[in-house]
């Protein structure tokens, strides 16, 4: 008999006190990805200034973490792609070995090489692997790694300033212990890395809102997440999407994220949750186009919390990075429930803050152009896909592949088995890169890219972006191929 997650929408968040970890690199500010480039790890060294000038760090475990092992890393990643990551740099990139394959990784302006990526590759997801690991141990109840997130990576490519999948790896971690894991995934980018690695299986149920088109009508960065992609074979109906056009406030994600939720732990029924707190929702961010606020980001986060699973939170987006710090320190003081103040405590940088140096900003005037009759509609057909999956499988237990552990079964698993059909059915995709200009202040938006589809782009959960079925996408090889199987 499986208990039901015990749910305590009314808990007073101020005194619930779930034992927090908290991973951190101290070295994760100083890598980058180049100078006019969007993505800054500098984000999450300003989120920890936070997070210890508000006093935060005395209620938790602080962890630095170990980093990624090689054999961590190819538990989901392909030899010759980590092989490559760990030995190419900005000096010896351009001979003919290197060069040969970086378009094959998709090496290219919006993930380049640059000094210490691999070290940097293995903080991240070092990080989120032992984070999984606390949590298998039963040593905790909340564990936060925010250099984590990198949602896009593929298994042999990388895509949207992602290389190494941690949430893919903590997901592989946390299933050694626990039958059902739920992935909820709220930046505004579609999470295609996550969603393509489980996309066959009924043991993680992935969960993303994203945008499917920008203010300007563009199909939104990586064009997945098409409503009707929804899993196939044993794992139809466990991979949910929920588009939203630009604009959307935090009434109306409240509004549809609360009912999905719900009806995912009614019918899922996971043990432990993996969230994605990607801050590129944010109103005003950079790259993306919604007009959430601070706490209504946090609200979803809290929302999931009530269910008293044990969570893994990571970071992921987010491209005002004096707004990300902002959001993610708010989120940890959520997670452990302590209050803090609007005004920020000094720091080093405080100068980022100008002119008020308060922790919430307010929203802009931006229209949501989501109707309520079109969210309900979205709502409605995501919760009859829902009502269709069994409740709670009743999954059999054996061995996740483990990269610890040479010896593991892990021909025999059910992971590897997924991984490899996957494998086989994937190829290039199409690549469209978002840049911005250095001055946050700017939203000069460029949209480039390689566009267009070859025939090896068989594989990818490519849709366009629409909210509904269209004309205008190429077909997805891979889900149409299921689809006319009736899967
Ligand atoms: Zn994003």
């Amino acid at each position: 008999m499986l208990a039901e997650p015990r749910h305590d929408e009314s808990a007073d968040a101020s005194t619930a006190r779930p034992r927090v970890d908290y991973f951190y690199d101290e070295g994760i500010g100083n890598y980058e990805y180049g100078r006019h480039h969007p993505m800054r790890p500098h984000r999450v060294r300003m989120t920890h200034h936070l997070v210890v000038n508000y006093g935060l760090y005395k209620q938790m475990n602080i962890f630095r973490p170990k980093p990624a092992a090689y054999g961590d890393l190819t538990t989901f990643h392909s030899d010759e792609y980590i092989n490559f990551l760990r030995t190419v740099t900005p000096e010896n990139m351009e001979e003919p070995n290197f060069r040969s394959v970086l378009e094959r990784f998709n090496i290219c302006d919006d993930c380049p090489i640059f000094d210490g990526l691999y070290e940097y590759c293995q903080a991240y997801t070092g990080g989120s692997i032992g984070g999984a690991a606390r949590i298998n141990q039963g040593c905790s109840d909340i564990v936060i790694n925010w250099a984590g997130g990198l949602h896009h990576a593929k298994r042999g490519e990388a895509s949207g300033f992602c290389y190494t999948n941690d949430i893919v790896l903590a997901i592989l971690e946390l299933l050694k212990v626990h039958a059902r894991v739920l992935y909820i995934d709220i930046d505004i980018h579609h999470g295609d890395g996550v969603e393509e690695a489980f996309y066959l299986t009924n043991r993680v149920l992935t969960l993303s809102f994203h945008a499917s088109h920008d203010t300007s009508g563009t199909s939104f960065f990586p064009r997945t997440g098409h409503i009707n992609d929804t899993g196939g074979k044993a794992g139809k109906n466990y991979s949910v999407n929920f588009p939203m056009f630009a604009g959307v406030d935090d009434v109306a994600y409240e509004s549809i994220f609360k009912p999905v939720i719900r009806k995912i732990m009614e019918k899922f029924q996971p043990s432990v949750v993996v969230f994605c707190c990607g801050a590129d929702s944010l109103s005003g961010d950079r790259v993306g186009c919604w007009n959430l606020s601070i706490k209504g980001h946090a609200a979803v986060l809290e929302f999931v919390k009530t269910f008293n699973l044990p969570m893994l939170v990571l970071g992921g987006g987010g491209y005002s990075i004096r707004n990300v710090a902002r959001c993610w320190c708010y989120e940890t003081s959520r997670l452990l429930g302590t209050p803090i103040a609007d005004q920020l405590p000094w720091h080093e940088f405080m100068d980022y803050y100008l002119p008020d140096y308060k922790l919430h900003v307010p929203v802009s005037n931006m229209r949501n152009e989501n109707t309520p009759e079109q969210l309900e509609a979205r709502l409605q057909k995501v919760l009859e896909n829902l009502s269709q999956i069994e409740c709670a499988p009743n999954v059999q237990m054996h061995h996740a592949p483990n990269a610890l552990d040479p010896g593991a079964d892990s021909e025999e698993d059910e992971e590897e088995a997924i991984n490899a059909d996957r494998r086989r059915a994937r190829g290039r995709r199409p690549h469209m890169a978002e840049y911005f200009d250095d001055d946050e202040t700017v939203a000069d938006r460029m949209i480039s890219g390689r566009m267009g589809l070859d025939s090896e782009d068989i594989g990818e959960m490519l849709s366009c972006g629409c909210v509904d079925e269209c004309e205008c996408r190429p077909p997805n090889p891979f889900v149409a191929s299921l689809r006319a199987n009736g899967r």
